[in-house]
């Protein structure tokens, strides 16, 4: 079996499918495995170094796959002390936590009297609110999506753009550990530096080509961003026009984020500038107290077509000082900036789901083509353009394998 991308769908795929006694390879286009999971290490103001996510963040409810993985792994998850789900409004101040929390239940109610799927902006419109109110729930909700609130499915309103106030861990040490810990425990190899840019269907299996040549395999499970799969320059694969329509229905999302350097420890926060389509964060990590590091993430075409902040971390910062006039910053040539967009291997942040897209799209998202099958965040139902859907969809994509290889056996 091939397995291309080892992000968290390509190597909860090739765990699995080793489980069940296959052959893998796993061709990875970096040098690295984790794709969008992405942990680094900044100085700021105390003696440890600080744990950075340049990619994704927080562990949410109902990530019961992803916590499977990790008590396998023997990784532990550390409470970040705020919530994902809440954040101060920087532009508002008079507008509490509690108003937005409240509208955006309403929100969610009014999403469900709908007779066919609305927009999320269809929703907003239908609020019966303080304008200045229900533009802080457009922005939450085109920075979470990472789209805009007029392309997106009202459902989000339940999930990605929750406003509930739970909370959110993240894998301590960082989430990176967690890609790092399954590639280890692999028996198959790991092809790093290997990009993969046609599948072909030949009579006797598939030919992954691939930078240092080609092999055959019999079933290949293409865990690629979606923006690798679909499009003019994807990776080249026989895929019927079913599978090319259902795939340019997926909404991509796009978003940055960067990491300031802080001299002081502060206290936990989330802080979200509604103009600026950004929010700025606090958080605990393993070492128990608060990071000091002003975390930050901008979502939406827009936000990032409109912004300077998409090509000057320095302009961004200038940004985030403005609406954190409580935490003192430190060295800014430290700062850390990822733009999500500008990655070759992402071309983008996440995907999101249009009010058109049905049950019946989704499913044909993950159904393969022939021996070709297909895994990744954007495909997953319930945890779309989240962790928990790559490795639920990764999974997926494994057991029908299995199936396949079963019913075949006589
Ligand atoms: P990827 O991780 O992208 O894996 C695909 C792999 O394929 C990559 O390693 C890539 O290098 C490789 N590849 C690409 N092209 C080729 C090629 N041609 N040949 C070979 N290899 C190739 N999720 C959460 O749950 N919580 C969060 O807080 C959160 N925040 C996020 C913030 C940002 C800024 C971003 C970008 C994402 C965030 N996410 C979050 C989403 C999460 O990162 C993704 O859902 C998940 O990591 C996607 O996993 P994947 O395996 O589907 O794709």
């Amino acid at each position: 079996m091939a397995v291309l991308g080892a992000g968290l769908a390509g190597l909860a795929a090739a765990t699995q499918l080793e489980a069940d006694g296959m052959d893998v390879t796993v061709f990875e286009a970096r040098e690295r495995v984790g794709g969008r999971l992405w942990s680094e290490t900044i100085e700021a103001g105390r003696k440890e170094p600080c744990v950075i996510e340049r990619g994704a963040e927080f562990v949410l409810s109902g990530y019961t796959s992803m916590r499977r993985l990790l008590d396998v792994t023997g990784l532990d998850l550390v409470d970040t002390g705020m919530s994902y789900y809440v954040r101060a409004l920087a532009d508002t101040p008079d507008i509490t936590t509690d108003d937005v929390v409240g509208a955006g239940r309403e929100a969610a109610a009014i999403a469900k009297t709908f007779t066919s799927p609305p927009s999320a902006e269809e929703v907003l419109q239908r609020l019966d609110l303080e304008p200045r109110l229900v533009d802080a729930l457009r922005a939450r909700i085109e920075i979470s999506t990472a789209v805009a609130a007029s392309d997106v499915s009202a459902e989000t309103l339940e999930n990605i753009a929750s406003f509930e106030p739970r909370p959110s861990w993240r894998v301590s040490g960082g989430n990176q550990e967690l890609p790092k810990a399954l590639a280890a425990r692999l028996t198959g190899t790991i092809r790093f530096g290997e990009f993969v840019q046609a599948v072909e269907a030949t009579d006797e299996g598939y030919i992954v080509r691939a930078s240092t040549g080609s092999s055959r395999y019999d079933s290949v499970v293409v865990a690629l961003p979606l923006a690798l799969i679909r499009g003019a320059s994807a990776v080249t694969m026989p895929l019927p026009e079913w599978k090319v329509t259902v795939l340019n229905r997926v909404l991509q999302g796009d978003a940055a984020k960067l990491h300031i350097p802080l001299r002081e420890v502060p206290e936990t926060s989330a802080v979200m500038s509604t103009k600026d389509r950004f929010w700025t964060w606090t958080a605990m990590d393993a070492t128990g107290s608060v990071t000091p590091v002003l975390n930050s993430f901008m979502g939406s075409p827009a936000a990032l077509d409109n912004t300077r902040a998409a090509v000057s971390h320095d302009a961004w910062a200038a940004q985030a000082r403005l609406i954190r006039p409580d935490l003192a910053f430190g060295d800014l040539d430290s700062a850390v900036s990822t733009i999500w967009r500008n990655d070759p291997l992402a071309r983008g942040s996440y995907a999101a789901y249009s009010p058109a897209t049905n049950r019946e799209d989704i499913e044909r998202l993950e159904q393969p083509v022939g021996n070709i099958y297909f895994a990744g965040e954007y495909a997953d139902p319930d945890f779309t353009g989240l962790m928990e859907g790559a490795i639920r969809s990764g999974e997926r994509a494994a057991n029908r394998i299995r199936d396949a290889v079963l019913a075949s056996t006589p």
